[in-house]
This record gives structure tokens, sequence and C-alpha cells, in this order.
């Protein structure tokens, strides 16, 4: 440990930290703007400067390393004058958008404009004349609002290892852009939204769907129904202010019922049904020498990125739809006809952690006989937006049931939130299929947490079954490599775009704060732990949907509403 001076206290430090890592690691915050939680440093915004107090020079905390018997001042008059200097300095050609700006209230740039009292403009730049960049089914790009931080780029490159942007052109005219100027969907870029996440500003936002579901509400021609997904409920809540990792299920189905959706399912149903297909598919593909490893399938960015980097993995996905895209086929088939509806008047939406699932959404093979199986996909952050629309407010509803024949959920099912959560989830139903029996204990600790990679050997039934979990599509890209080269073997992967899995999606409530997502994660264990309810296959509404309609997992009816196939994608030379 070191011995340092902060602010004329003395403060002691880990020895190869950088001073903003002393500084955070002894409670004393220092403003950030291009720093990114465990990737180096690049030093692009200096607004974490701080002073040494023994020479009066400045230094950016986040890329100077601290020393034993260092006094610097975090908050002294100089400090505060030129981290003011560089908010008046990037706001100098922007262009003062915040009343119509997607990210006023919850902007990086904002609230320091206000922390440093900022109240009128200094410096006068020509604003930036770009055009917005509407192309992608999931992203809306505005380089106009872009402070240049660089956090989007190095998420694409260094974390999902997609580089789908970088900066172009230089000096005043630098932007964040495609390669060639390009729009973002002529471009390798899968929609996994991290980029979103983590823009300071309104540069990045997801491409909204608010209007479109409001619309069909105030069609009285349309029945809307609208499914949300397992991780909404245990992030819901941080977009008003609660404590991250409270589980709000119940409320959020009062919400939605009040803002007068017809019917409110819940998507870890349909993650039930992916189970009982997908443990099918495993079973099948081990017991008759199919293509292995089988590579899960749910998560649409990553489907895309096999796609177009890995099209030789195309025939180890599994076959299965995602549980977004097997509700969408579910509701516009056996509900409509329970309903006695044409599926055409139904109007179905879903709330999703996730940017890609929009495009998932507009996929052709998602729409059968020219009807789409979902109509409008809102992230998380657009179901609270939706909400405060309405004038809703949450602390003010009592928790309600989500509706029958799809409101049933397994803790298995919720557990795809997380990372490892569809692999613990198939493997206890695999388990079942090849013993007919349930496992000893439901709970594989081998695939929890939030390590980007993890592998677990099981023995079921003489069958040794070799498993491995990664998160983040660079995680992905390393095994798949391994996996080539013959390095690694295994008979199943399981492949979350997103660090962490949903919970940590593109679409979710931003969170600078890594314990908010580890706090919805043991939200996700909790209620495992408190379920009754733990198996896929024991789900009654999941019975009796095979009963009624689709006979058996695999069935032809099976096969032709809840899977899918996969195409190469040709990458821009
Ligand atoms: S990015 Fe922030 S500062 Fe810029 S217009 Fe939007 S809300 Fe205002
Ligand atoms: S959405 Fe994902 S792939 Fe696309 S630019 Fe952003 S980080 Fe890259
Ligand atoms: S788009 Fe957002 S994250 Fe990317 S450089 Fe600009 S401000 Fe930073």
């Amino acid at each position: 440990m070191m011995n340092i001076e902060v602010n004329g206290k003395k403060v002691q430090a880990a020895d190869g930290v950088t001073i903003l890592e002393a500084l955070n690691n002894a409670g004393i915050k220092v403003p950030t703007l291009c720093h990114m939680k465990g990737l180096p440093p690049s030093g692009a915004c200096r607004i974490c400067v701080v002073e040494n107090a023994e020479n009066g020079v400045l230094m950016p905390s986040c890329s100077f390393p601290a020393w034993e018997g260092m006094k610097i001042l975090t908050h002294s008059p100089k400090a505060l004058a030129a981290r003011k200097t560089i908010v008046e300095l990037l706001l100098a050609n922007h262009p003062d958008d915040c009343l119509y700006c997607d990210r006023n209230n919850n902007c990086e740039l904002q609230d320091l404009a206000v922390e440093f009292g900022v109240r009128k403009r200094k410096f006068s730049a020509a604003k930036n004349n770009y055009h917005i960049d509407s192309s992608s089914p999931a992203i809306l790009r505005d380089p106009a609002k872009c402070i240049l931080c660089g956090k989007c780029v190095r998420v694409c490159e260094e974390v999902q290892a997609v580089s789908a942007i970088d900066f172009v052109r230089r000096g005043s005219r630098a932007m964040i852009s495609p390669a060639f100027c390009e729009s973002l969907n002529t471009s390798s870029c899968v929609n996994c939204g991290q980029c979103v996440a983590v823009c300071p500003t309104g540069a990045l936002v997801e491409r909204s769907s608010i209007a479109d579901v409001i619309n069909a509400l105030n069609d009285p021609e349309k029945i809307v129904v609208i499914q949300h997904a397992p991780a909404v409920s245990v992030s819901l809540a941080e977009e008003f202010g609660i404590d991250a990792g409270q589980d709000i299920n119940g409320i959020m189905v009062a919400a939605l019922r009040k803002i007068g959706f017809d019917k409110v399912f819940d998507t870890s149903f349909t993650a039930d049904l992916t189970i009982m297909e997908e443990a099918n598919e495993l079973v099948e593909r081990i017991k008759n020498g199919g293509k292995l490893p089988m590579i899960t399938s749910c998560s649409p960015a990553w489907i895309k990125f096999a796609e177009t980097f890995y099209p030789e993995f195309i025939e180890n996905l599994s076959s299965c739809r995602s549980p977004q895209q097997m509700m969408g086929a579910v509701i516009k088939s056996y509900f409509a006809q329970k309903q006695n509806v044409d599926p055409s008047k139904i109007y179905s939406v879903s709330v999703m952690p996730c940017t890609a699932k929009k495009f998932e959404a507009e996929r052709p093979e998602m729409i059968r006989h020219g009807v789409a199986d979902i109509d409008a996909v809102l992230t998380t952050r657009e179901l609270a937006k939706l909400i405060v629309r309405y004038g809703i407010d949450l602390r003010n509803l009592a928790p309600e049931e989500a509706d029958t024949p799809f409101g049933t959920r397994s803790s298995a099912g919720k557990l795809f939130a997380g990372s490892g959560g569809v692999m613990e989830a198939a493997v206890r139903t695999a388990f079942f299929m090849l013993t007919g029996k349930n496992p000893e204990s439901p709970v594989i600790s081998g695939f929890r947490g939030l390590d980007g990679v993890k592998e677990v050997t099981l023995s079921v039934s003489g069958l040794t079954i070799k498993a491995a979990v990664v998160s983040s599509l660079g995680n992905a890209k390393k095994i798949l490599e391994a996996v080539k080269k013959g390095e690694a073997q295994y008979h199943f992967i399981e492949v979350m775009s997103c660090p962490g899995g949903c919970i940590n999606g593109g679409g979710q409530p931003r969170s600078v704060d890594r314990q908010n997502v580890i706090k919805r994660l043991k939200a996700l264990y909790a209620i495992d732990e408190e379920s009754e309810l733990k198996y896929s296959h024991e789900n009654p509404d999941i019975v009796r949907l095979y009963n009624e309609f689709f006979k058996k997992p695999g069935s032809h009816l099976a096969h032709e509403l809840l899977h899918t196939h996969y195409t190469k994608r040709e990458l821009l030379k």
C-alpha cells in the first residue's frame, strides 16, 4: 500500500493503481466522461483532471499512476476551472437541443454543465451539420451531439469484437462513423446497443417505437398484447430512482394494464418453451450424432455476429427461435385461434432489455404469410417513458398477475435474464429428458456469476456433457477460435451478446455502476430460490400448450412455428 494525501487528508492506495482508482477506492468522486472501468484509460476528455498540490500541475487522474507521498487537490479552484472550460469547449459546437433530445434529464454532458455552473455559451463555434442516421432498425445516430469521447468505439471493438464504428476525418471535422461514412445498416453492426448504453449524450439512442405502440393502443380495431422479458422486472425500477435489484414484476403488470394493453404475457413462459425445444434438440444431437457443439440462439446480436463473422458455425446454432419470437408465434397462432380473431387484428408488442430485438422482429424469417409475429419492440427504457407518458405512479399500484394462457413461468425461464441462465434451465430439463427424473439440486453454481467465460463438465445418465457459457461477443470470438483450432471441445455453448447477459443489455437502464448489474443478477437468483416451480417441463401452461397444440417438442408444428434458420451475411469489403 502507498500513503498519499488528498485534499490535505491522508489516504492509503494500493500499489499500481491510477489516481482515479485511488480516489474511487477512498470514496472520493471526480467526474469522468471517457473513462470505462475495466478497460485501459484513453485520457480523451480530461474532465477528471486533478491538481498536483506541490507544483500546481494538472493531471488526468484516469491515466496518471498514483505514487508514494503524492499530494493532490481534487476540487481546487484551478481543477474546477479547468473542468468548467472543458465542458464549455465540448458545448462550443453542440446543438443545445436538450428539450427535443432523448437524453434530456438523463445526459452526462447536461449534468456536467449543471455541476460546473455553465449557464451561457462561452465559446461559439460553427454547429455541426451532420444528418441523423436512422438507417438501423435498432439504433439512431446523431453525430451532432457526439463529444468524441470514444466509448462507443472502444466497447464495439474491445468488448464486442465487432468494430463497426470508428473515428473518421481529422481535426474539427472528426466524427464517429461506420467505414466510408456509410450508414449503420450497411456496416457490420449487430445492433447489440452496448454503444448506446455507454454513450454519455444523445448521440446514440435506440430507435423508438413508442409512437407506434401508442397509435395501436388508440386503434379500436386492434387487440394490443404485450410480453415482458425476464430481465425487465428486475431493472425497470431503476428508471424511477428505486435501488437496483428490486423485482417489480406484479407492479409492472398492473402498469401495463393501466396503460391499456388488452393482454399482458410473460416472456419467461416462452423461455420455458424454448427450453423444451432446445433441450430436446440437444438430446437428439447428442444421441444421434448431430452437429456439436450446439450453440444457443436466443441473443439476436449474437446470431447476426455468427452469420457475419463465423458462418462456418451456422449449423451449430440451435434452430430454436428466441423466447420473444416464440411468444410472437404462439400469440398469432394458438392465442388467435382461442380468441377466434384474425392474427392481423392482433398488435403484438414486446418489452425487451435489448436493442437487437428490434432488428430480430424485422427479420424476414419472423414474418409469416405477410404478418409479423412481433409488431413493435420497446426497450426497458422506452417502457419507463411510456409509463411516465400515461401518468402512472408505480408506487401507488398493487401487484397483478400476468394473463393466461402465457402468464405462468418457471424460475428456470426467469433465469434466462442472466449469463448462464439458459444453460442452467436447459440442463435441468435435459437431465429430466435423459433420466426421467429431476437432478438432485436444480442449482448449477458453475454457470452462475458475471465471469465472461464459464465451463462446467456434467455427468448425466452415463453421458459426459461439456458445457461453456460466454457473455460478450469478444468472449464468444475467443471460444469459437478455440473450438476452430481444436483447443476446446464442448457439447453445448451458451452465448449472450451483452456482458453478464440480458440484465446488462443495450436497452436496460444505463448504469455506470457494475454493482447495479450484480444486484439485478442477485434478484434473479432470489426469485429462483423462492420459486416452487423451478423446471420448465413442469410449467402447467407449457404442458397444456403441448397437449392441446404442439403435441410434443420437435413436432412438425413446433418446427414450423418455434424454429428458424440462419443466413450467411457478406461483410462489406
Ligand atoms: S446530448 Fe445532452 S446536452 Fe446534448 S442536446 Fe441532448 S440532452 Fe442536451
Ligand atoms: S450496436 Fe453493438 S455492434 Fe453496433 S455499433 Fe454499437 S456496439 Fe457496435
Ligand atoms: S457517439 Fe457517444 S459514445 Fe461515441 S464518441 Fe460520441 S459521445 Fe462518445
